[in-house]
């Protein structure tokens, strides 16, 4: 288990991470989420031992992650951390960065394991390419890799599919999340797409001004987001007067109801529109099967 406890860090007077305690459970999905500037790569470096701790403590079972104070290598060899920026080797092939830290002595073993992760990242295909000649995306694909090569316990990952388009995104993080989990390699994970957590994680939290503003499983944090920040991160959402939040698949049109507002537009979403109306002044937003007509006239009820 990764305990942290009453972890505080600043990095000049102003406290970046103040008070923050929490648990992951070997082998599982953790996310950290918040607006840019939370603290959540900070955090992330802090559990790699990057930076001394103000105050607090960050444990991975019974050995304590200390800080550069303690060690001349940063990070435990049982942990790995893909930063933003992640440094591969240019000049050398996709599976040579792969293998890098893998040992030569047994070249077939060392083959088979650079094989599997180039399946697990989608990137057979440039196995033999040179890193510099790859996109931000693909270079990205390459540092997952290179950082389960060695099995470690525990990864820890900034973003890590902030540069891969949208063609592939879906695939590679169902391929990667399944190994991980599959491995029962403990995974700790820093985004702000909503996709990355709310079918992979088992627990996340949502930091904000240097605090842990909310921790749970994500169907909790989704069901009943106590403020508008957490409501934010998953969807469109309406504050409606005397019933809080609602997301826009919450309210559906009727005939007639009290809740009475004016079509201002509707918006193509795919399977469905998402309509604007303008209720009393206010923007509401809810889902329908087709659009409506500007200026028509509706009534909303809710359905949860
Ligand atoms: P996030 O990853 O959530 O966007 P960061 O952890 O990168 O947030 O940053 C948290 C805060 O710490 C920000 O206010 C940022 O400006 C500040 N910060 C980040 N890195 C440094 C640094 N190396 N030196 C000084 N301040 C930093
Ligand atoms: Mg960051």
């Amino acid at each position: 288990m990764l305990q942290v406890k009453n972890l505080t860090f600043s990095y000049k007077k102003q406290p970046v991470l103040d008070a923050i305690n929490f648990c992951v459970n070997a082998g599982e999905h953790f996310s950290i989420i918040g607006e840019s500037g939370s603290g959540k790569s900070t955090l992330l470096k802090l559990l790699y031992g990057t930076y001394d701790l103000n105050k607090g403590h960050i444990f991975w079972k019974e050995n304590e992650i200390l800080g550069p104070k303690y060690h001349l290598i940063t990070g435990p060899d049982y942990m790995k951390y893909v930063a933003q920026e992640f440094d591969l080797m240019p000049f050398i092939t996709v599976s040579e960065n792969i293998g890098a830290f893998l040992s030569n002595f047994y070249p077939e073993e060392k083959q088979a394991r650079i094989n599997e992760l180039l399946e697990v990242v989608e990137l057979q295909p440039f196995a033999h390419t040179k890193v510099k000649e790859l996109s931000g995306g693909q270079k990205q694909r390459v540092a997952i890799a290179r950082a389960i090569a060695k099995w470690p316990e525990v990864i820890l990952l900034d973003e890590p599919f902030s540069h891969i388009d949208n063609f592939r995104k879906q695939s590679l993080r169902r391929s990667l999340f399944r190994y991980l989990k599959e491995k029962n390699i403990t995974c700790i994970v820093s985004t702000h797409d909503k996709e990355d957590v709310l079918s992979f994680s088992d627990q996340m939290i949502v930091l904000h001004e240097t605090k842990i503003m909310a921790k749970g499983t994500p169907q909790e944090l989704f069901k009943n987001p106590k403020n508008k920040l957490i409501a934010s991160f998953f969807d469109e959402f309406n504050e409606l007067d005397h019933i809080g939040i609602t997301y826009p698949h919450q309210l559906k049109k009727v005939d007639a109801s009290p809740l009475r507002g004016i079509v201002t537009q509707s918006f193509f979403k795919g399977h469905y529109y998402l309509i604007e109306v303008n209720l009393n002044g206010k923007s509401i937003f809810f889902e329908h099967d087709e659009a409506l007509k500007k200026n028509e006239s509706i009534c909303l009820s809710i359905t949860r």
